[in-house]
């Protein structure tokens, strides 16, 4: 669950400031705004004494009072002007008309709106351009678009302003391929294309994924020869980025002639979204190296590919610059160092940030209730959330539920996970698989059945994965083999549920079985995914991959190893089992010894000092047999051994693990 991509939305669906370019919404300071606003209020108390004494012909006076009113964010303010210069009969002129349908419509008041129509026409206004397009925006925005888009269609005179109006309300409508299809209309009717619509129509082409779309609306960017405006080509940026298209992105990016620290950010985010962290970290350090400086967004953007790299260390250091940098007190930087920690294994940093925090927001608290549960700390996750239920300025959201009852999984918590599973008014799909998760972890499956009954979920893939989970830890087979059988039928073509069965095979050591749906599998075309575990050993990241002999230090890796598992099976007095299928093409012999997260562990015994911490991440699912030696191991060697798996971290030490055996 990535809760910080909540805070990304299309600029044009946020609230609006009005009169305020969205360079200067990210220079402008809190505080600055609350001087600028208290000083403006002093002002207008004098204004408002001498409003009476406004004659009624100065319409310019009257203008400025409700232009002043706008651009403080006082709609209501502005429309008591206007009552108040209609009520001593001043005449409202062409610049009137268009700052008071914009406080009708802020203050959602369509009946005002028509109204102010009427007088438009009886004015002689309606040709007006600013006229037209506050109406269009009044009406498309309150009362549909289709409402705008006759008004539109009716007016006489369309200028570029009207078309991206309309553009625009087709986009807050969700319907970009209307808008884009606008857009194609203004190009053969020969309209203005400005930089505005092309800003407009890149972001349409965004939410369509369509490249297609997103090279013709290039095409015109360059054919208007409006790529050199930096605005438009961070829109062009950011519209290969959402289409998924990041070689083009990147080309197109390395042209630019002027990049700023949205360019920079911006491809930066495309890199962490894709998975290319390593990427993403070395475009940071370039953007470092030419002298522009990263400011909060950037440094948040970043922050989840140090997360989700091994060398941890960049984190580290991303953090040491937001702190010599004055952004110690930036909640979305905040917020994503927790994030940062917390995914990195280092929850007590994570802890440490958050307990630092002079101002909490809900992201906040589900970041970190979140890292509880991801490092088996199930406990303080919930002990965590009654601490947040008691500050009144925070409301926990559908996240932070769901991050509630991981935890309530991670630490069985059945009680407690009903609880909370029923304070939530809309629970999703998500809330009721982590539901039927923490029953079958406790064994409880009849309830779990039930509950999947009651609530018409049964014929759900996420929640069946759940339901198996609990069979596969339980070793409840009988309920396996149904589980499995209703998830196959219910997704006939996912070879992923087919990996499943085998690893359930082969943990039973049912191995004809096991390469009977091999040839399956292949046979759907498709290969199971395979399993790559990764160390940091001096700078360099090592990666192992299943039965790999590619390292140069193969040999004394296999042999570390052999010797460990003697110990292992003496120390278990049996032979470890439950090793899990991962595509691995060696003799079966190797398997035992040969997954990529032993390998890695053997090298990781090898390097380091005695005593000192490992830490190893993992592409797939630990399986059963790789934990139980995990275990063995850690108490043998007396160190702490960290893997970081999809599912969670595993903290081994004396024999134990974190995550209590439910993983
Ligand atoms: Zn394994
Ligand atoms: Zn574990």
């Amino acid at each position: 669950m990535d809760v910080l991509s909540l805070t990304r939305m299309p600029s044009f669906l946020k609230p609006e400031i009005p009169n305020c370019t969205s360079q200067c919404k990210r220079s402008l300071g809190h505080s600055s705004h609350v001087r600028v606003s208290t000083r403006f209020h002093r002002q207008l108390a004098l204004t408002h004494k001498v409003l009476d004494e406004i004659p009624l012909s100065d319409t310019f006076a009257w203008n400025n009072l409700i232009h002043t009113h706008l651009s403080n964010r006082d709609p209501g303010g502005a429309l008591s002007i206007y009552h108040h210069m209609m009520m001593r009969g001043a005449c409202p002129d062409r610049r009137t008309l268009p700052r008071v349908l914009t406080a009708s419509r802020i203050c959602g008041d369509l009946f005002l709106g028509k109204q102010l129509h009427g007088q438009a026409i009886k004015l002689g206004f309606f040709d007006e351009h600013y006229v037209i397009t506050a109406l269009i925006e009044i009406y498309g925005r309150l009362d549909g678009i289709e409402a705008g888009k006759w008004l539109f269609d009716k007016s006489p005179r369309r200028n570029s302003v009207a078309w991206t109006m309309i553009l625009k309300l087709y986009l807050m409508e969700n319907k970009p391929d209307l808008a884009i299809n606008v857009f194609y209309q203004m190009v053969e009717l020969n309209a203005r294309i400005d930089s505005v619509v092309l800003i407009t129509a890149a972001g349409a082409c965004g939410l369509l994924k369509s490249v297609e779309h997103g090279r013709r609306v290039h095409d015109v960017a360059r054919k208007f020869r409006l790529e050199s405006d930096i605005l438009v080509s961070n829109s062009l940026l950011k519209m290969h980025i959402d289409c998924q298209r990041m070689e083009d992105a990147r080309g197109f990016f390395n042209q630019m002639t002027t990049k700023d620290v949205i360019s920079w950010t911006e491809i930066i985010c495309g890199y962490v979204k894709k998975g290319e962290f390593n990427e993403a970290l070395k475009l940071f350090r370039k953007m470092n190296m030419d002298g522009i400086k990263p400011d909060s967004l950037s440094v948040s953007s970043v922050l989840p590919a140090c997360a989700r790299t091994v060398a941890h260390k960049n984190g580290k250091e991303i953090h040491g610059y937001s702190l010599r940098n004055g952004m110690d007190n930036n909640l979305i930087v905040q917020n994503a160092t927790t994030d940062m920690y917390a995914k990195s294994g280092l929850v007590d940093y994570a802890l440490k940030v958050f307990e630092r925090m002079k101002k909490r927001d809900v992201i906040s608290w589900t970041v970190m209730i979140l890292g509880f549960s991801l490092h088996g700390k199930g406990e303080l996750g919930v002990e965590l959330f009654c601490r947040m239920e008691k500050d009144q300025r925070v409301e926990a959201d559908q996240f932070t539920y769901a991050a509630v009852l991981h935890c309530c999984t991670a630490a069985c918590m059945v009680e407690e996970g009903k609880f909370y599973f029923n304070c939530i008014k809309e629970p999703n799909i998500t809330h009721y698989a982590l539901m039927v998760s923490l029953l079958a972890r406790a064994c409880l499956f009849d309830e779990a059945r039930a509950f999947m009954e009651e609530h018409h979920i049964e014929r759900h893939a996420e929640v069946l994965r759940a339901l198996l989970d609990g069979c596969w830890m339980h070793h409840r087979r009988n309920i396996g083999k149904q589980v499995f059988e209703q998830l196959c039928d219910l997704e006939p073509l996912d070879a992923e549920n087919y990996v499943l069965l085998s690893n359930w095979y082969s943990d039973n050591g049912k191995w004809d079985l096991v390469d009977k749906l091999r040839e399956t599998i292949m046979s759907m075309g498709s290969k199971p995914k395979k399993a790559y575990s990764w160390i940091e050993f001096q700078n360099k990241v090592h990666v192992f991959g299943t039965g790999d002999i590619s390292h140069p230090r193969s040999e004394r890796i296999y042999t570390e190893l052999q010797c460990l598992m003697k110990k292992v099976n003496a120390e278990a007095q049996r032979p470890a089992s439950g090793f899990s299928f991962h595509g691995v093409d060696a003799e079966r012999e190797c398997i035992q010894i040969g997954h990529s997260e032993m390998l890695a562990l053997s090298f990781g015994l090898i390097c380091t000092q005695p005593g000192a911490t490992i830490r190893i991440t993992k592409n797939l699912r630990m399986c059963r047999g790789c934990h139980d030696s995990t275990k063995l191991v850690s108490k043998i060697v007396e160190r702490e051994i960290i893997i970081k798996d999809p599912n969670c971290f595993h903290h081994f030490k004396d024999g134990f693990c974190s995550c209590r055996d439910f993983w």
